[in-house]
């Protein structure tokens, strides 16, 4: 069995990306990235404060935008507007989730799409579909990069993602389509998903469900992703993986934490730098 290590492979890609950083710096260019929190959800602050730790790792100005939970729509639409208006910042992110009155939809839709380096403006989501050049969301981005970094085989392959949420699921479809897997998608109302686990070459579990893939879930020598963060009753992290059997039976795997996450955030720096590049053409 073969560890895949996000956390070294991330490492190795902020250290290219700021060299990339310094380059641009030398030609004027200081690549700026803008966070929306809305308001002080634990979780998304620990996110954001992992974002604003990698780009100043990379030389990437960071600014961050808080706004209380009681905040208007129209109050975020217009710091939206006028982020997509300023021309020295390059990337723009709105921390989900938010507060259940703002429609978070048309929050993202509102961004830019050139700016939009979470990928999750409707436009990108499109591109994406379609094979065209855009911002790819990090976490499925950050997927496709292990694959390719560990030369694991993706044509011809029959890849099962568990899980279709916007940000994770979905877009991995497109990804691992376009990279020629034969492709099938496991959700909540899927019947007998283990028949469709052990048949595959690489699972990728998006689910939030501590420990549900189980070793007799899986072909022995397959390629397991784990994109799941959970958090256990001792305060330990978890995935959506029971590490310690699948691991036996599996050819390749992702740790949690120390898999996904990291490289999740390298991605969003990647779309950052490609950003202020493309703006600055
Ligand atoms: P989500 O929006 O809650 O979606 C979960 C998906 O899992 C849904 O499609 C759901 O099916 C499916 N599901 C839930 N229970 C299932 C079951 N018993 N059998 C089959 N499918 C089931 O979650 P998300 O935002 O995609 O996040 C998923 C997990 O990844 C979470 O643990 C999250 O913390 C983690 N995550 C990690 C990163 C990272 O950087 N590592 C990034 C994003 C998310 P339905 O659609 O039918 O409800």
């Amino acid at each position: 069995m073969v560890l895949i290590d996000g956390k070294k492979l991330a490492k190795t890609i902020r250290s290219n990306l700021k060299k990339d950083v310094d380059e641009l710096k030398k030609n004027g260019i200081h690549p700026k990235f803008a966070v929306i929190l809305v308001g002080d959800d634990p979780a998304s602050k620990i996110y954001v404060r992992n974002k604003n730790r990698a780009c100043e790792e990379i030389g990437i100005e960071y600014e961050e935008y808080l706004l209380k939970d009681d905040v208007s729509m129209e109050e975020l639409l217009s710091l939206i507007d006028k982020l997509n208006e300023d021309k020295t910042i390059n990337g723009i992110l709105l921390q989900s989730p938010l507060p259940k009155h703002l429609d978070i939809n048309k929050a993202f839709k509102r961004i830019n799409y050139k700016k939009d380096v979470d990928g999750f403006n409707p436009i990108n989501v499109g591109k994406l579909a379609l094979g065209q050049d855009c911002f790819v969301s990090c976490t499925p981005y950050g997927v496709i990069k292990m694959l390719d970094a560990y030369n694991i085989p993706i044509e011809g392959k029959k890849a099962v993602i568990i899980g279709r949420s916007n940000i994770v699921g979905k877009p991995l479809i497109q990804c691992l389509l376009s990279k020629n897997a034969t492709v099938t998608v496991c959700h909540s109302k899927t019947k007998d998903i283990e028949n469709i686990t052990k048949d595959a070459d690489i699972v990728v579990t998006a689910m939030g469900k501590p420990k549900f893939l189980k070793a007799n879930m899986v072909k022995e020598g397959a390629t397991i992703i784990d994109v799941g963060i959970n958090r256990m009753d001792n305060g330990k992290l978890c995935g959506d993986v029971d590490f310690e059997n699948v691991s036996e039976k599996a050819g390749y795997i992702t740790p949690v934490p120390g898999g996904v996450g990291p490289m999740t955030i390298a991605m969003l720096m990647e779309n950052i730098v490609k950003a202020a590049k493309m703006q600055n053409k």
